[in-house]
């Protein structure tokens, strides 16, 4: 079919060289989660978010949180991200945009990709231009997210199970392509909304406010390109260890944070053999920590 295969080419094409619009990843300065209403569907009593907890129950019955970031690598705000994290011994999963693997800083770029995995967090599948996966063409869409997976796996050397549509879009054309690829939109519970550009009082603020009243297993969404999270992220971390010292002196339990690689034993594990693949094929970047899931 030399139509198919010459559109599929020039879609190809497109999605590489990205949109020409300001909005595009052209100026990495610019928000990649812009202000936008959820995706039109037209269709009554279609559903307009994403079940939750977006992560299923909590596993131990108590209160539990998933760090999520998304939109990076950045070059200059994910190193920062990682730090925080390191010292506070945390493990993240990061739903990442391929463009950043096609232009800018590739070198530093990578290097960022390799000390993340190094240090125990997870990648995930963020798109390549951040699309707008209810408003392109549904082959555009899917190589968007077929080509993300690609380049962030050649990145970071590990499988890239896990997807986040942009904006949590859902609509009809999501859930055909997701169905197509065999894929699922992994949603939030949390979103303290600073890639609108709140502050880091008011974000920290917006994010405690909802773990103080959370029961069970929450999904927080931030993003490690603001300097809103790098500022907001400790403060968070911090009233969780004073929140838990209170509740342990009380005799209740505290609000436990658990690693990417946590969920991914418990929801991949089951049905995926890709630790186990990428652990026998020996390939580079395979962390301690991922492999500590390998049934
Ligand atoms: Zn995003």
């Amino acid at each position: 079919m030399p139509i198919r295969r010459a559109l599929a080419a020039c879609l190809a094409v497109a999605l590489v060289t990205g949109p020409a619009t300001a909005q595009g990843p052209s100026d990495p300065g610019e928000s990649l989660e812009p202000m936008e209403a959820p995706p039109p569907h037209g269709i009554p009593g279609y559903p307009r978010g994403w079940p939750q907890p977006a992560a299923g129950p909590s596993a131990s019955g108590e209160a539990e949180v998933v760090l999520t970031f998304d939109d990076g690598p950045d070059p200059d705000t994910t190193p920062i991200v990682l730090d925080i994290l390191r010292e506070r011994g945390l493990h993240a999963v990061f739903f990442q945009v391929g463009w950043r693997f096609r232009r800018g800083d590739l070198a530093r770029a990578h290097a960022i990709e390799q000390r993340l995995v190094r240090e125990g967090h997870i990648v995930g599948n963020h798109t390549v231009n951040h699309a707008k996966l209810c408003s392109v063409p549904i082959e555009l869409g899917k190589l968007e997210v077929t080509m993300a997976r690609g380049l962030l796996e050649q990145a970071s050397a590990m499988p890239v199970p896990w997807f986040r549509t942009p904006y949590g879009s859902r609509c009809p054309r999501v859930e055909h392509l997701l169905g197509d690829l065999g894929l699922r939109h992994f949603h939030w519970d949390v979103d303290p909304q600073e890639w609108r550009g709140l502050g880091a009082k008011a974000t920290a603020a917006k994010v405690i406010r909802s773990l103080h009243r959370l029961q069970g297993r929450g999904v927080l969404l931030m993003h490690d390109t603001k300097f809103a999270t790098r500022y907001a992220l400790p403060l968070i971390l911090d009233w969780i260890a004073a929140e838990n010292a209170r509740r342990i002196k009380k005799g209740r339990p505290g609000i436990r944070i658990i690693s990417g690689a946590q969920l991914a034993r418990e929801q991949l594990a089951p049905t995926l053999g890709w630790l186990a693949d990428a652990v026998n094929r020996g390939r580079r970047g395979v962390d301690a920590a991922l492999v500590a899931t390998v049934p």
